[in-house]
């Protein structure tokens, strides 16, 4: 009995944890009673769950499956209420719709109801809205396609007088049921000869999903040998596993310092502990095959994925290999935070400074936080990873609220790339130009060296604004108070917000003027029309949404620059994550200032992250690498921080300046946007909103204003924030203020807690 405690021997037993469980089978079997009130909670943007009648005895565990009636549809949700609990509401018992279907898939994980329900309150969204996000109605209680193979009856003697052809099929109908392919090419002959026996009822149909088993982690392969801080790292994850509950790690560590092998290790620890399910979350343009690659590579396996560009097969496939359970290993986008998994014993949250964790559309949810508190929920570790924190992982860190564990240096010896600022006041680029001769230089040693170089700018197209040099006209999209943006490529002009898509012009629509159009500024296409006249000779390709419109096209492109038939990349933040070129040596930052420019709270920050990925693509194997960073500003400090490579001081400046003014993470901001089809409508209700704010000392409004992107799709938007000046219980007091000013049916108001958009 004793000897079983041990460690060593918990190890090699099939060990379920108690309390992982969904917990949903505790409360079986009831007493039995008549038709019975239960309360359904439907994937649509309801805040609560209605109540249904139930004609069946045994009571449903929350969570269950259900199929009901909403208006003159059909919908599957899930039970919502506590078993135990006896909160009746006085609608009519005669008049509730019944439960039309209970479903046999598992019910919704406990911890994952009150993940729902927390998220909902927290970020003052439907509840059902965010169920919808757990259970897509597109997939959930979709069967797997079937098909029938064959088999003898069993038992079943060989009928009478068969040809020399069926005995052979017949022969072959054993054991295993067969397709009518396989029994035929089995026997060696064609599929009417199986069909006919089958039709004489010979043989007996038997139906089958076509879902393929999920293949498991393979826990006996070793990772690689982990150097001493890699190895700290590690040993602290898998102590953690072990003490089985919630605690949250910041895992800092310098570009290629080997941050991914240290949490694979966290991971393989909790698989091969509890057979627990793990999660990693990747922004979406970093899941990239290399890193997919890597993953196999190291669990034998490639891991269950979940984000938006997946087929609507493999979504339900994984949706219920989660839900069973029988999925040990999920990588996924944020959305992948809301799967049901039955028994989740280790998150990651992979570059947690990403910005493209906040969901801007639906529920305005970041899945950084969201996936602490899940794990919280779930009772199990999380590792958030960077080489460049966020601000509010940092000062957790800093408080003790966050574990961390740093990695200082990049894995095998390799060395940091060398960092240069381009001041472009003092070596400008030609005229109608935007690379400066320092840079084009720099990428003229790397051709000659045989080694290659990145251009990064976030832009995408030719230029960002086209206008008339005659009359001054610009070129700007219809519905939305946006640019057109000009894609020579394609030979579109086309607006970045709603998609608006129409030829290039030919005139200037105001005045006629031909000749008269100018380009403004510079997109990625401008920029690789200058590389190619400066080398001709030079292989250069564009890496952006536009040019990798497939996944099989990206792979091949990128399996040409690992391959070194590439010798120049022009991308946008595309590039900037995820992939480990090792002859990529010269780096260009075209436009250094470009993320300064917007001015919002998190504008330094998020430059300064995003050039740190960038720069971090240099050099990362044995030869060094070299960073150009070209600024008309470099005395600002996001530019001077990239020069010292003091991340900490800036940090702790940028810290120092978000306390002062009571800024996140120290006190809170809310974001209210306001949108409709007539601008004084909506003005007027914002200006209402303003005049009736919360009287509190600790709460200031701002706006109402128009927003800086003031008309999206035809709608005129405004924005108010509200700054709190420290961390309270700040839904109530925006539930109360909006509430207690009605909007124009016309107006939609949206609630943004913790804005990160500004737009
Ligand atoms: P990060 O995630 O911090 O950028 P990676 O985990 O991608 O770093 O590591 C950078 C490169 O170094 C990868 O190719 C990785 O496989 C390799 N690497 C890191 N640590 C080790 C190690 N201990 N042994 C062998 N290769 C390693
Ligand atoms: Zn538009």
């Amino acid at each position: 009995m004793s000897s079983l405690r041990k460690t060593g021997d918990e190890e090699s037993l099939p060990i379920v944890r108690k309390r992982k469980q969904s917990g949903a089978d505790d409360r079986q079997g009831g007493p039995a009673k008549g038709p019975s009130r239960v309360k359904v909670l439907v994937p649509l943007a309801v805040p609560t769950a209605f109540d249904y009648r139930l004609d069946q005895e045994t009571p449903l565990v929350p969570g269950s499956l259900v199929r009901v009636p909403v208006g003159q549809k059909t919908y599957i949700g899930a039970v919502w209420q506590k078993t135990d609990s006896h909160d009746q509401s006085d609608y009519d018992f005669d008049r509730l719709k019944p439960v039309q279907e209970v479903l046999a898939t598992p019910p919704l994980p406990q911890d994952l109801i009150q993940f729902i329900d927390w998220v909902a309150g927290y970020t003052m969204s439907p509840a059902g809205a965010v169920l919808r996000m757990s259970m897509p109605p597109a997939i959930v209680g979709k069967q797997a396609p079937a098909r029938t193979l064959y088999l003898r009856h069993a038992n079943a003697e060989e009928p009478e007088g068969l040809s020399v052809a069926r005995k052979r099929v017949w022969e072959a109908a054993v054991d295993q049921p067969k397709s009518v392919s396989a029994l035929a090419s089995g026997a060696g002959v064609s599929q009417s000869v199986v069909r006919a026996m089958i039709q004489a009822n010979h043989l007996r149909g038997i139906e089958v999903k076509t879902d393929r088993p999920v293949r498991q982690p393979d826990l006996a392969l070793q990772g690689p040998k982990l150097s001493t801080e890699q190895a700290d790292a590690a040993k602290a994850l898998a102590q953690s596993v072990k003490r089985e509950n919630f605690e949250t790690f910041m895992l800092h560590g310098v570009t290629g310092s080997g941050k991914t092998e240290v949490y694979f290790e966290g991971l393989h620890a909790a698989l091969a502990r509890f057979g627990a399910q793990i999660l990693v979350l990747v922004p979406e343009i970093a899941l990239t095959t290399q890193w997919l690659e890597r993953f196999e590579q190291r669990f034998g396996v490639p891991p269950i994925v979940w984000h938006s560009d997946i087929t609507p097969a493999a979504r339900r496939r994984a949706w219920n290999a989660v839900a069973s359970g029988e999925a040990k290993v999920v990588v996924g986008a944020r959305s992948a935070l809301f799967l049901p998994f039955k028994s989740l014993g280790f998150i990651t949250v992979d570059e947690e400074h990403d910005p493209s964790y906040k969901q801007e559309e639906g529920v305005l949810y970041h899945a950084r936080d969201m996936a602490v508190l899940r794990a919280k929920l779930a009772d199990c570790p999380i590792v958030l990873a960077s080489a460049t924190p966020s601000l509010e992982t940092q000062h957790n860190a800093a408080t003790g609220k966050y574990k961390s564990l740093i990695l200082k240096e990049r894995h095998g010896g390799a060395v940091l790339p060398t960092m240069n600022a381009v001041d472009m006041r003092v070596n400008p680029p030609p005229a109608g130009q935007w690379l400066s001769p320092v840079l084009t230089g720099a990428i003229k040693q790397a051709l000659s060296d045989g080694e290659q170089s990145l251009l990064f700018l976030n832009r995408r197209g030719y230029a960002p604004l086209t206008l008339c040099r005659t009359c001054g006209h610009r070129f700007e999209c219809d519905s939305c108070s946006t640019w057109l943006v000009e894609h020579r490529f394609r030979q579109q002009m086309q607006c970045h917000q709603c998609g608006f898509i129409t030829g290039l012009p030919s005139a200037c629509p105001e005045c006629k003027n031909t000749d008269s159009l100018a380009a403004c500024g510079p997109g990625v296409e401008r920029v690789f029309e200058e590389v190619s006249s400066q080398f001709p000779e030079a292989k250069t390709v564009v890496m952006t949404s536009d040019t990798m419109t497939s996944s099989a096209r990206m792979q091949g492109l990128i399996q040409q620059i690992e391959s070194g038939h590439v010798d120049i990349i022009i991308g946008t933040q595309l590039i900037t994550k995820g992939y480990h070129f090792p002859r990529l040596t010269c780096v260009g930052v075209v436009d250094a200032d470009l993320g300064l420019r917007g001015g919002d709270l998190r504008a330094s920050e998020r430059t300064y992250q995003q050039l740190v990925q960038v720069s971090g693509r240099a050099g990362r194997a044995e030869r060094p690498g070299t960073v150009y960073l070209q600024s008309y500003e470099p005395e600002h400090p996001v530019l001077q921080a990239m020069m010292t490579g003091d991340a900490d001081a800036f940090m702790q400046a940028e810290l120092a300046a978000r306390q002062s003014y009571n800024m996140p993470p120290y006190g809170q901001l809310v974001a209210i946007i306001l949108s409709g089809t007539d601008v004084r409508t909506v003005m007027q209700y914002g200006s209402a909103l303003a005049a009736n704010a919360p009287d509190r000392s600790d709460v200031r409004v701002m706006g109402p204003a128009p927003a800086p992107l003031a008309r999206i799709r035809g709608r005129y938007r405004a924005r108010l924030l509200v700054h709190i000046q420290r961390r309270l219980a700040v839904q109530k007091i925006m539930a109360e203020w909006t509430g207690r000013v009605k909007p124009d049916k016309s107006v939609r108001l949206r609630i943004d807690i913790d804005p990160y958009s500004f737009l």
